[in-house]
C-alpha cells in the first residue's frame, strides 16, 4: 500500500448473520448447541456458530474415510492437485480482507497487519504447496540380494520409493493466526493428497467456513475437506480418538500437544506437532544496535506477543545492556495501544479479557516476589477494556524465572544480560523449547557458530523471523513439538520392489 491509499476498512456485513455451521461432504449443516462470536476489544458479540454434535463429528469422519478410500482426490494426478490449490490461492486473493477481517473481529489481530502478512502467506501457502507437488519426484534405484544366496548374482530388483498420503487428517488449529496457519496446515495436507477434518480454535472458527467454500468453488471434491466446530475437550478429543483417523497434526500449546500425543499413542496413529516456543534474542555488543532495538521490539510484539515464534526472551551482552534495553522500552512505550480495526493500530486486544489476565499474572508475578524490574513499556490508554495489555519489558530476571520458562503468548520481554558467549549459548538454550531463535552480531563466524548451536528448529541472524514460507522451515526441537513441514508432513514414504529377472 503507498503512503496515499486509503486503508482498507472492516465492513460487519462479512461476518453473517446466521451462525457459522459445520462443513460435512461439501454441505453446509448445523444441530448443535449455539456459541456466541465477540469481539475482544469492544466485548459486543458480532455472530455465532453451532458447536459440532457427537452425530456430526462422526459424519464428518466418515464423509473424510468415504473420499479417501475412494481415491477421489488422492488419485488425481499431482497437476491436477495443484490446479485445485492455484485456483484456491487465487480466490483467497481477491478475499483477504474479509478473512482476515473475521479472523480479527474475534482474535483482537490487527487488521492490516494481518491483511499485509497473514493474508499473504494464505495464498503463499497454497501455491507453494501445489509449485512443490508439481515438481515432487520419487526415488528409483537397482538393489540385488546378497551375494551367495543365489547362484551367480541373483534376481536385479528395481526399488522405486514414492510418497503416498498418510490418509485422514485430523487437522486442529489455535486462534493466533487462523487463516495464515490453517492455510499451511491445510495446503500441505491436500496437496499430499489427504482427506481431512479441521477443528479451527472455538476463538476463530468463522475464517475456516469460509475457506471450505473456497476450495469446494475451486474443485475440491465432496468430503476431502470438511470443518467441525468447537471446544477441544469435546470435538477435538472425539476427533483424536476415532480409529478413521490416521494422522493427528495439532498446532496448538506444549500442554495441549503433550495430552493429546498420549491418548493417541494407545491407537499408534502419526502424530505431527507444532507447539510453543520462547524465542531468545541474543544480542552481541558488536551488532547494530539501532537496528537491533526495532528487530527486538517487533520480535516481542508483533501480533500482541501471541505469536509462536516470538522473540520473548532478549538476552544482550553486558556492555550493551543498558542502552539495549532502554531503547526497545523506548520504542515500545511509542506503540499505539486500540482498536484492532483502526489504520494506527499496532497492539489490539488479546484473545480475550481471560488470557490478557494470564499475561498480567505472569508480569505480577515476575515483579513482585520474582526479582525482575519494571523497565518501561507502554500505558493502556482510558477507556480500553481488560482485554487489552501494554507491551512491558522487564529487566534482570534471574535464571530459571517463570517468566523465562513458560511461553506467555503477550506482549512481555524478559531480558538478560550475559558476560561471554558460553554464557548466552546456556541460558539461549535453558528451556523446555526449541522452535526459534535469533542472534545479532557483526561478527560472521561468530554469528554460525552460535547459530549451529542453538537449540531451535529456525535460527535467523541479524533479523528475526523467517521471511517468508517460500524458504523452507527447520523443525522444532525439544517441547515445541515433532512436526515436520509442508507437504511432506501428510506423506508416507513407500517402496514397491520390482523382480526384473
Ligand atoms: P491450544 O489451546 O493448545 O489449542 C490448539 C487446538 O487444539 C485448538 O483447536 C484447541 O481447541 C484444540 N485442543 C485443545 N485441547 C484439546 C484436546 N484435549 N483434544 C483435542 N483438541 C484440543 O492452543 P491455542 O491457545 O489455540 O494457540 C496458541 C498456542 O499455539 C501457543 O502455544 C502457540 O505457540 C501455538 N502455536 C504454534 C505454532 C507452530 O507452528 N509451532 C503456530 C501457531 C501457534 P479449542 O481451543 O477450540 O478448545
Amino acid at each position: 500500500m503507498t503512503d496515499t491509499a486509503a486503508p482498507p476498512v472492516f465492513d460487519p456485513s462479512w461476518v453473517r448473520s446466521d451462525p457459522y455451521p459445520q462443513v460435512i461432504a461439501g454441505t453446509e449443516v448445523g444441530e448443535g448447541t449455539r456459541m456466541p462470536l465477540v469481539n475482544p476489544g469492544t466485548g459486543v458479540e458480532v455472530g455465532s456458530w453451532l458447536e459440532a454434535t457427537d452425530a456430526e463429528v462422526d459424519r464428518a469422519i466418515a464423509a473424510a474415510r468415504k473420499s479417501f478410500d475412494e481415491g477421489t482426490w488422492r488419485r488425481r494426478p499431482p497437476a491436477r492437485r495443484a490446479e485445485v490449490l492455484e485456483r484456491a490461492a487465487q480466490a483467497i486473493r481477491t478475499r483477504v480482507p474479509e478473512l482476515i477481517g473475521l479472523d480479527c473481529v474475534s482474535t483482537g489481530k490487527v487488521f492490516l497487519g494481518g491483511i499485509g502478512y497473514d493474508g499473504y502467506e494464505a495464498v503463499n501457502a497454497f501455491l507453494g504447496a501445489a509449485a512443490t507437488i508439481r515438481e515432487a519426484a520419487g526415488e528409483v534405484r537397482e538393489a540385488a540380494f546378497p551375494p551367495g544366496l543365489f547362484p551367480g548374482d541373483g534376481p536385479r530388483i528395481l526399488s522405486i520409493r514414492n510418497r503416498e498420503p498418510v490418509g485422514v487428517v485430523a487437522e486442529l488449529l489455535p486462534w493466533n493466526a487462523p487463516l495464515f496457519t490453517g492455510s499451511e496446515r491445510i495446503a500441505g495436507a491436500l496437496a499430499a493428497g489427504c482427506s481431512i477434518v479441521a477443528k479451527p480454535s472455538e476463538e476463530s472458527p468463522a475464517s475456516f467456513v469460509e475457506l471450505a467454500g473456497i476450495l469446494r468453488e475451486a474443485g475440491l471434491p465432496e468430503g476431502v475437506f470438511n470443518v467441525v466446530l468447537g471446544r477441544g475437550e469435546t470435538v477435538g478429543d472425539r476427533l483424536i480418538r476415532d480409529p478413521r483417523v490416521d494422522l493427528v497434526s495439532v498446532t496448538g500449546s506444549v500442554e495441549t500437544g503433550t495430552r493429546i500425543y498420549e491418548i493417541a499413542a494407545s491407537t499408534m496413529k502419526r502424530v505431527n506437532l507444532e507447539l510453543g516456543g520462547k524465542a531468545p534474542v541474543v544480542v552481541f555488543a558488536d551488532a547494530d544496535l539501532d537496528a537491533v532495538a526495532t528487530w527486538a521490539m517487533l520480535a516481542a510484539f508483533n501480533n500482541m506477543g501471541e505469536v509462536c515464534v516470538a522473540g520473548t526472551r532478549l538476552l544482550v551482552e553486558a556492555t550493551a545492556y543498558d542502552d539495549v534495553v532502554a531503547a526497545v522500552a523506548g520504542a515500545a512505550s511509542g506503540l499505539p495501544i486500540g482498536d484492532q480495526f483502526d489504520a494506527r493500530t499496532f497492539i489490539g486486544p488479546l484473545v480475550n479479557a481471560e488470557h490478557a489476565d494470564r499475561v498480567r499474572g505472569f508480569v505480577d508475578r515476575a515483579v513482585n516476589g520474582g526479582g525482575a524490574t519494571l523497565v518501561g513499556g507502554g500505558t493502556v490508554p482510558d477507556g480500553l477494556n481488560g482485554a487489552f495489555v501494554a507491551p512491558t519489558v522487564l529487566g534482570d530476571l534471574d535464571a530459571g524465572a517463570e517468566i523465562e520458562q513458560h511461553e506467555v503468548f503477550g506482549p512481555v520481554i524478559a531480558a538478560h544480560r550475559f558476560a561471554t558467549e558460553e554464557e548466552a549459548l546456556a541460558r539461549a538454550n535453558s528451556t523446555q523449547y526449541g522452535l526459534s531463535a535469533s542472534v545479532f552480531t557483526g561478527n560472521i563466524e561468530r554469528a554460525f557458530r552460535f547459530a549451529d548451536r542453538l537449540v531451535a528448529g529456525n535460527v535467523q541472524i541479524n533479523h528475526h523471523y523467517s521471511a517468508d514460507s517460500h524458504v523452507p522451515r527447520g523443525t522444532p526441537r525439544r517441547k515445541s513439538g515433532t512436526g515436520l513441514a509442508g507437504v511432506g508432513a501428510y506423506q508416507a514414504p513407500k517402496s514397491i520392489d520390482l523382480n526384473l529377472g
